[in-house]
């Protein structure tokens, strides 16, 4: 009998948990006769700044965008620094590239793969014109925000959280996307809320920025035909807004789902010699988007799963600095060793404690065939 197989994602699996309300959503949608910037999307902007606990959403047209326009609210222009990560997802290091503005790389901890604060420290100091800093939570777990705040302040630089794997994070019980002057999101259908195509948001506190951004998604108008400011085209669709306004009922559930799956897979696994992802604590809570394990020569491990339909997947393999389109000549030694090592094992309410066993079973296999 061959196994079902296991995917890093599966948002087949997130719609058909759903598929009833999702098609009364997208229905309601054709029938209304409006389908970019009307009702659904104004309605999913308020719930989701709800959910954050009050602030500013404006939607936009995927995760990239709401980092770039984000950073032009911000007041980024060309020839300016940002300060990230390398160990991220190209998209943000193409929207600081768009603006024509150039990344400095950080170093990360390796305690949890994110932006060193110390680290952070050093590079403003020695860069003072650095103007933004993109902490970037990824697997789901957030960067030290509380230090990280602390020394942007000091140099006086902005924070742009990218909240792409991170919605639902906490850090005492105050979410990803709150701790920053700004936060994107992306709802890619692969994030933990994932909309069915492409949907992104910015999120902020400051409500200048966010009517800043407002006017950047669409020609920098502030009444139909009249331009305020430069802008361009990033608008989220009355469907994607739709189906998003279903999922995020469900956030939170399936955020704790993934918990469960997570705190198995720890149990599983501990004794094993595998690096495991740190684990939640009283006062820090990931939204375990991955779940992110560290081993020399993972690419072995890797291929022995795939072979028994377990799909691991890397995130991400090559630090961008290394890219050729972004090369740049630094050497960061904690995020290339991350870069080598990770392996991101099948984490979403697609997959059950059941899978958990088995794939952990595979695991010990193949180091005690
Ligand atoms: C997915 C992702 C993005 C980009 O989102 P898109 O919607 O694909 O443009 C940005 N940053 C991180 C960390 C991501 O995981």
């Amino acid at each position: 009998m061959s196994e079902r197989p296991l995917l890093t994602a599966d948002p087949k699996a997130g719609f058909l948990a759903h598929a009833e309300e999702i098609r009364a959503a997208i229905e309601r949608v054709l029938m209304s006769g409006h389908y970019i910037l009307g009702p659904e999307g104004e309605a999913f902007e308020r719930e989701f700044a709800a959910y954050q606990g009050g602030g500013q959403t404006i939607s936009v047209a995927n995760g990239t965008d709401a980092l770039e326009v984000a950073l032009r609210a911000l007041g980024v222009v060309a020839g300016e620094k940002v300060a990230t990560v390398a160990n991220t997802v190209t998209a943000t290091i193409s929207a600081i590239q768009q603006i024509g503005a150039q990344p400095v790389y950080v170093e990360i901890n390796s305690s949890d793969c994110l932006m060193s604060a110390a680290a952070l420290s050093a590079v403003l100091a020695r860069s003072p014109d650095i103007k933004v800093v993109i902490p970037v939570h990824l697997y789901g777990r957030m960067a030290d925000m509380p230090a990280i705040m602390a020394v942007a302040e000091q140099h006086g630089a902005r924070v742009l959280e990218d909240c792409a794997q991170a919605h639902g994070a906490e850090i005492n019980q105050r979410k990803a996307g709150t701790w920053g002057h700004a936060a994107a999101f992306s709802f890619y259908p692969t994030k933990n809320l994932g909309a069915l195509g492409d949907a992104g948001a910015i999120f902020t506190n400051e409500a200048a920025l966010g009517d800043r951004a407002r006017l950047l998604r669409q020609y920098g108008w502030s009444k139909r035909y009249v331009s305020e400011i430069p802008g361009r085209n990033s608008r989220l669709d009355e469907m994607q807004a739709a189906v998003l306004r279903v999922k995020l009922k469900y956030l939170d559930e399936e955020n704790r789902q993934r918990r469960h799956l997570a705190a198995h897979y720890t149990s599983r696994l501990s004794g094993s010699g595998l690096t495991l992802p740190p684990e939640d604590t009283f006062s820090v809570s990931s939204c375990w988007h991955q779940y992110a394990i560290r081993l020399p020569r993972r690419d072995a491990l890797r291929e022995a799963l795939v072979a028994r339909g377990i799909h691991a997947g890397i995130l991400y393999p090559v630090p961008l600095y290394k890219q050729p389109a972004y090369a740049q000549g630094v050497k960061l030694p904690v995020s290339e060793q991350a870069c080598d090592e990770v392996l991101c094992l099948p984490i979403h309410p697609g997959i059950t404690r059941d899978d958990v066993d088995r794939i952990c079973d595979e695991i010990m296999k193949y180091f005690r065939p």
